[in-house]
């Protein structure tokens, strides 16, 4: 199975609870629809490739492109030779050879199609790189201008760090190696940066726990008011961290995350670790300890040595930047989650939102506190300020009740989002039945 299909993106629903120490206006609702937070990936991949060769070949500035048009041939050819450069001369430890890449209607081809959240793949014993004609996010971000220009770029830069890596590389785990892939992508793709750390920041945020998502509407000026809220399911407390970073890419070992359920975390977990060990010693740091654990005769880089590059604790180590190591670590995925992300973010939960502006209870509820009724969307968009937040109850110590606002978190004004003046229109004809 390819990455990113796994069902890794479990909902546990959650139920009423009241919140204490808060007013009684404050009412945590069951979501009716299951929100998902989408990581989008591209892999590597050991297995052979099935997939037709196409037959338009393109020899480029930087390598070759095959596709089924010329015009295809062309378009993919201009985006190779504008990433290829960024991408090769972000890493060391490279191999001199011009990439090959085809441009595929499907991953892994009609019979063994890889779900659309895959953007791309690099076959290891082909030494290919496929990409997606089209890359359709099963979310908003197929509708924004960055993703229409600029997402075949990213599977495109994210598939080149792996065709790039040379043997000098071979010791960095597995999750490592894909977050830095994600990373170099997210930095060759400045338009879809923003997107890449909000949700790699996010997703990453659920290995120390449920990750609340709770969309909140208050009247104009007021803190607290109704709320909306599912609860993101977080891993058993058994994916030690260590763990997650004890695989690497072997050619025996076919897709080497393969049949994990917590793919999508453990990914995101190798991006905030990759991006604060480039942030303080650059990529010469990183291929440093891949160079040593070889050196020493070692197959895996040790964990506690990408911990200490990163600047982050060991699980059940003391940490200065916060409470306890789980703490230090959940900074280290908010702090990829600047306001930049937010738009991104909110994107993602824009289900949840729907669900909330058309929740009739939450109306009721809205209405009571205001003092009357709401006259149509264009009064509720004048009268209510709409907040995402995302936060983690249960982080401080063990089980926690929920606290408004979080005290551990984000939170992120929806109303102020383009978009979202639409969104309340439609749910509420939704609501009222009109057509
Ligand atoms: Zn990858």
């Amino acid at each position: 199975m390819p990455l990113g299909s796994a069902p890794l993106l479990r909902v546990s629903r959650h139920g009423r609870r009241p919140a204490i120490g808060r007013p009684a206006a404050v009412r945590v609702a069951c979501s009716s629809r299951a929100v998902l937070w989408i990581l989008l990936v591209s892999c590597v991949a050991v297995s052979c490739s099935a997939v037709h060769r196409p037959p338009v070949t393109l020899h480029t500035k930087s390598g070759v492109v095959r596709a089924d048009t010329q015009a295809l041939a062309v378009d993919v050819g201009d985006e190779l030779d504008l990433v290829y450069p960024h991408v090769r001369d972000a890493l060391v430890g490279i191999r001199d050879l011009p990439p090959e890449v085809w441009v595929v209607p499907e991953i892994g081809g009609a019979a063994a199609a890889r779900p659309d959240t895959v953007g791309g793949v690099f076959l290891v014993p082909d030494d290919q790189i496929h990409v997606r004609v089209a890359w359709e996010p099963p979310k908003s971000f197929a509708e924004t201008a960055e993703w229409a220009e600029h997402s075949r770029r990213l599977a495109l830069a994210h598939e080149l760090v792996h065709f790039l890596l040379d043997e000098s590389w071979r010791t960095l785990p597995i999750v490592a190696e894909e977050g830095l892939c994600d990373v170099l992508a997210a930095r060759t793709v400045a338009p879809l940066g923003p997107m890449a750390r909000g949700l790699q920041g996010g997703t990453a945020l659920r290995a120390f726990g449920p990750v609340q998502v709770t969309v909140m509407f208050a009247p104009a000026g007021r803190q607290l008011g109704p709320m909306h809220a599912v609860m993101l399911a977080a891993p058993p407390p058994t994916a030690h961290l260590a763990d997650v970073f004890a695989r690497r890419r072997v050619a025996s070992d076919i897709d080497a995350l393969d049949g994990d359920p917590w793919e999508a975390v453990h990914r995101a977990l190798g991006f905030v670790v990759v991006s604060r060990i480039l942030e303080r010693g650059g990529i010469e740091g990183l291929h440093a300890l891949c160079v040593r654990a070889r050196d020493e005769g070692l197959e895996i880089v040790p964990f506690p040595w990408l911990a200490a590059a990163a600047g982050l604790p060991l699980e059940g180590e003391r940490s200065e930047q916060g409470p306890t190591w789980a703490d230090a670590w959940a900074a280290a995925c908010l702090q990829l989650m600047d306001t930049a992300t937010h738009r991104w973010i909110a994107m993602d939960f824009i289900d949840l939102a729907g669900d909330a502006v058309g929740n009739e209870r939450l109306r009721r509820s809205l209405t009571r506190q205001l003092g009357r009724d709401l006259d149509g969307p264009d009064d509720f968009l004048r009268a209510v300020e709409a907040t995402l937040w995302i936060s983690l109850p249960g982080l401080e110590n063990g089980i926690r009740f929920l606290q408004y606002p979080p005290r551990r978190g984000l939170a992120i004004r929806l109303d102020e989002l383009p978009g979202f003046d639409a969104l309340v229109r439609a749910a509420w004809r939704d609501d009222s039945g009109a057509p």
